[in-house]
């Protein structure tokens, strides 16, 4: 007999990145298309030593379960050195009390978009935006709106047309440091204009930032949390990039009233975080170089990102243009008005290279001119040896 699933499942848009990835997954072609990071960044050595001292020195609270909102020794650590960083750029201190600890980033999205959001609800996001975050909204089945983002980020002008005339809106999610799948960062003044229509309009926002930490040149520009009177921002931070994704750590700071929603949420889909990679990641924070790791990750991704710029100088078609990300893990390719991101794809694989078509990036507006790389991943000679593979296939294609 046929199984009935919830209408919740059955309205979801078939993905057709899953084949994608399985033609992406072939072992000749090299792929730009994932978002990993480089395995050598990981810093394998010291997480062994913490392994084996949190269970010789904390094994019972390592193996026992632990609070819904994460283990205090991480939460202080995490509050640290955000306190350290952020509270000279404006930031009110952050209490440990409003921090949670979760499965990844990704866990915090889901949470936040179950407090937030009954079906038709409207959702703002960045044009474009982070495709695993549509993905977790698109569970609640709201609207998604695009607001217009130039080079300096989302334009407040246009939030606020919007704002106007939206009354569903629930939320606004973005992205301010080298967005993921542009590269762009949000400059300074935009983010106080930002923050300036939220406050007015007492709109949430979750401020997404993996990639802060990765910021290659350029001075550190403020995060919205340290512009916001009214706590409207709901701040995520993850361990996957600046240390390792496997360990699936990450975490978000919010005011006592959504905490206290999101926490409900938390505890009712996996009672808490793991214990145990909670202690390891605070004991590796608190005694070991973490800031210098995280250092030596920028310096091997600002020389990945211009070997991968350099090869698409050198080989890719003038008219083709993309952004120069001064921080995190990808950059942005525009083609021609009127070509087809999708169509290109046929010639890449022919030639044994991938990318991630942009239109998975424009829930709404579909544009179909763009596409994602990602430079962290791949060595130096097989950068240059996928792009130039690349360049011959946009060649085909803008000849055909
Ligand atoms: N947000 C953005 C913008 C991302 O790019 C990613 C990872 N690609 C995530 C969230 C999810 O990260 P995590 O590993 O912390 O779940």
């Amino acid at each position: 007999m046929a199984v009935r699933f919830s209408n919740t499942m059955l309205s979801l848009k078939p993905s057709d990145i899953g084949p994608l990835l399985a033609i992406i997954a072939q072992p000749d072609i090299i792929s730009f298309a994932g978002g990993l990071p480089a395995p050598q960044t990981f810093p394998l050595k010291e997480l062994t030593e913490v392994a084996v001292k949190v269970r010789e020195q904390d094994g019972a609270g390592a193996m026992q379960y632990g609070p819904s909102l994460g283990y205090m020794g991480l939460r202080k650590a995490i509050a640290d050195r955000m306190n350290r960083m952020y509270v000279p750029m404006g930031m009110e201190a952050v209490d440990p009390k409003n921090i949670m600890v979760v499965t990844g980033s990704q866990q915090g999205l889901d949470m936040t978009g179950r407090i937030f959001l009954d079906k038709d609800d409207v959702v703002l996001i960045e044009s474009p935006s982070y495709m695993g975050a549509i993905d977790a909204f698109s569970l609640n089945r709201p609207r998604f709106i695009e607001v217009p983002t130039d080079d300096q980020g989302m334009i407040p002008e246009e939030l606020e047309k919007i704002l106007q005339k939206e009354p569903k809106v629930k939320f606004i999610y973005l992205i301010p440091n080298y967005q993921n799948p542009t590269g762009i960062c949000m400059s300074l003044e935009r983010r106080k204009k930002f923050m300036d229509v939220v406050t007015r309009y007492d709109i949430p926002v979750f401020e997404d930032n993996p990639y802060g930490d990765l910021r290659f040149e350029g001075e550190e520009i403020a995060p919205l949390i340290s512009m916001d009177p009214k706590h409207l921002v709901i701040y995520s931070g993850t361990f996957s990039k600046t240390l390792c994704p496997g360990m699936r750590l990450a975490w978000l700071v919010a005011r006592d009233d959504i905490m206290k929603q999101l926490d409900r949420v938390k505890g009712s889909t996996d009672l808490a975080t793991p214990s145990v990679t909670q202690r390891e990641v605070a004991m590796y924070m608190t005694n070991y170089d973490f800031e210098g790791h995280v250092q030596d990750n920028c310096r091997l991704y600002a020389h990945r990102r211009d070997v991968m710029c350099n090869a698409i100088d050198k080989y890719f078609p003038a008219e083709v243009k993309h952004t120069y990300p001064h921080g995190g893990l990808f950059l942005w390719v525009e083609l021609p008005e009127g070509c087809d991101s999708r169509d290109l794809f046929k010639y890449a694989i022919e030639k044994k290279v991938a990318y991630v078509p942009g239109d998975a990036f424009f829930p709404v507006s579909g544009k179909r001119n763009f596409f994602r790389l990602n430079y962290s991943y791949t060595e130096d000679d097989v950068t240059e040896e996928g792009i130039r593979r690349l360049a011959e296939a946009l060649k085909e294609y803008l000849a055909s």
